[in-house]
């Protein structure tokens, strides 16, 4: 029987002169990544996988559906002729960021080699493009941003810092301004606490308009709130 180059054992096949264990310290099966990212919808729990968003229905289903999707497209260490994730486990509990660990299995000819590897799974909160749609015709919230020189870029980056992109439904620039779209009242009032850590601002009243009922048959009322940037 063939000897392994590594620890000496006799084996009945050798991958590049080494047992399946010494291989595996060697070389690995794969280079799997540290960590995988990806954005979930907020409102539906759909999670977007290679550019395709995908309905999932918990944290857990995300994550899977994340690594397997990623992972299935691997690629096995020289002269391995594949390599899967044959079971997946999770070192802390699934939520926005979760560890885990896969084991995975490479196969050459007759003998499987089988490794480990930590990956930190991060989910972000996002809206989908459907979900998008369907807010955007019933928003509640306008926040109108004047004065000049304002930017949307500047919009963006506000509104991500104060922790307010997953509840922006949308940011619109006109010759007017940028307009920026909540679902609530109280996303407004962090929008206009974040600009005036930032600018001299100067707050319009919020002004109130009907427009039609909620689905549970409640009057709706739009509001808009007109913000204007007086200087840096
Ligand atoms: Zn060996
Ligand atoms: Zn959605």
């Amino acid at each position: 029987m063939p000897q392994c180059a590594g620890c000496g054992v006799d084996v009945e096949r050798l991958i590049l002169g080494l047992c399946s264990d010494c291989y595996r310290r060697r070389h690995g099966v794969a280079n799997p990544p540290t960590s995988l990212e990806a954005q979930i919808c907020r409102y539906c729990g759909s999670i977007r996988v290679s550019g395709k968003w995908v309905k999932v229905g918990s944290f857990r289903e995300a994550v899977e559906t994340l690594v397997y999707s990623s992972l299935s497209r691997l690629r096995p260490s020289y002269p391995l002729e594949r390599v899967m994730v044959r079971t997946l486990r999770y070192d802390t509990k699934p939520d926005w960021t979760t560890r885990i660990t896969v084991e995975l299995v490479g196969v050459y000819k007759d003998v499987g080699v089988i490794d480990y590897a930590g990956i930190t799974v991060k989910l972000k909160p996002s809206i989908c493009p459907t979900c998008k749609t369907r807010l955007s015709g019933e928003y509640d919230v306008l926040v109108q941003i004047r004065g000049s020189g304002v930017n949307e870029e500047e919009i963006f980056e506000v509104l991500s810092t104060a922790g307010l992109a997953e509840r922006t439904i949308d940011v619109i620039k006109d010759k007017d301004g940028v307009n920026v779209y909540f679902t609530d009242m109280g996303a407004a009032s962090r929008l206009a606490k974040a600009l005036r850590r930032r600018y001299r601002i100067s707050i319009g009243r919020v002004e109130h308009e009907h427009v039609g009922l909620t689905r549970k048959g409640k009057k709706r009322s739009r509001k808009t709130l007109t913000i204007r940037i007086l200087g840096r």
